[in-house]
């Protein structure tokens, strides 16, 4: 079995191929060529523990487990871990081991990119960044090569981080500032990207204009919120998947309790809109809300790339078990 650590998976996964990942992913969800339960969580008190399988066609079987323990800022650790294992998709066999916690980390950003790409208006290049975490470094990157990052506006719950993130992001070439507010972040924003484990809406219904494509990652499980729920019922909604946004997005379900949606609300996969089996934006002044929650097989459809490479670079370390 192959070991790929986390410095080896960063020698061999560029953000732009992630994408290409990423996208491969999108594109079989969409020809119903994978498996993919809603993933299993157990809490334990301290944080969250997942369980992700899946299968895909023709490119690999494989489970990823990510745990997020949001006090480990305290420890000076990552608030989330995780690990993919590959197994021979014929055979059962495990076949390779990674480190998932930079996946994560990058294949999050790349389908919010896929999805800006999809979805924001037409020339859409000024972005506000509410959150300074990995998820908002990471979605600087992303965008950044997609072309779709001029100008950046960062909001951040500890001004020094926001600086920070400013700071660096200029250091890519980006004009890139501090905004003392949400609402001051998000006007004249063409694309919103909200990376926090808030637990309560952040992003209010009047911060956001017409026109405008939120990324909407930071709420991973009914408990949290980022969006207003009256944010959330006045836009076009685009999800990974429709069981998983029904079972796991805390915006979603909260605007749904509120009456601002109905119970079965129209959400519309992501990966239809990326092979054109549905709609994108369909004008210039809608509001399109992309609820991420990640996938499986955003994981698998990566390490199956990093192992690829890993095999031609000859990296990593190959253990039996
Ligand atoms: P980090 O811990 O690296 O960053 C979290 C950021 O959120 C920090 O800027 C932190 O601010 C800020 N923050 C924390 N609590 C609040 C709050 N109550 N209100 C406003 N801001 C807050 O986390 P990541 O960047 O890795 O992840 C961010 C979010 O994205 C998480 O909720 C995570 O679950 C989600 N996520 C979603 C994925 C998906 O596939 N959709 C995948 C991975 C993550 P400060 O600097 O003050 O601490």
């Amino acid at each position: 079995m192959l070991v790929l650590s986390e410095a080896d998976v960063a020698d061999v996964l560029p953000m732009a191929d992630v994408i290409e990942a990423v996208e491969l992913g999108l594109r079989a969800q969409a020809q119903d060529k994978v498996v993919q339960p809603v993933r299993v969580v157990v809490r334990n008190g301290a944080g969250m523990f997942g369980s992700m399988p899946c299968s895909i066609d023709g490119t690999g079987l494989g489970a990823k487990l990510v745990t997020f323990f949001p006090d480990n800022v305290r420890l000076g650790l990552h608030t989330h871990n995780a690990i993919i294992e590959l197994f021979d998709p014929q055979t059962g066999v495990p076949s390779a081991l990674l480190d998932g916690r930079l996946i994560t980390e990058m294949r999050t950003a790349a389908t919010s990119a896929i999805a800006t790409r999809e979805l924001a208006r037409e020339g859409a290049n000024v972005v506000a960044m509410i959150g300074t975490g990995v998820q908002a470094r990471s979605h600087v990157q992303a965008l950044q090569t997609i072309g779709m990052l001029r100008a950046l506006r960062v909001w951040g719950r500890t001004p020094d981080n926001a600086k920070k993130l400013a700071d660096w992001a200029s250091g890519l070439g980006i004009k890139a500032s501090v905004s003392a507010t949400i609402p001051d972040a998000c006007r004249g924003a063409h694309v919103v990207c909200t990376v926090t484990p808030s637990t309560i809406p952040i992003v209010e219904d009047a911060d956001i204009e017409q026109g405008t494509h939120v990324n909407a990652v930071g709420s991973s499980a009914p408990s949290m919120q980022e969006l207003a729920p009256g944010l959330v019922g006045r836009a076009r909604l685009f999800v990974d998947t429709v069981e998983g946004a029904m079972r796991e997005s805390g915006d979603i379900l909260a605007a749904i309790r509120e009456g601002k949606l109905p119970p079965e609300p129209e959400l519309v996969r992501l990966c239809d809109v990326v092979v054109k089996q549905a709609q994108g934006r369909r004008s210039a002044d809608e509001i399109t809300i992309f609820k991420s929650l990640g996938m499986a097989i955003e994981d698998v459809a990566c390490a199956a790339v990093a192992v690829e490479r890993a095999k031609v670079k000859k990296i990593g370390t190959e253990i039996t078990v």
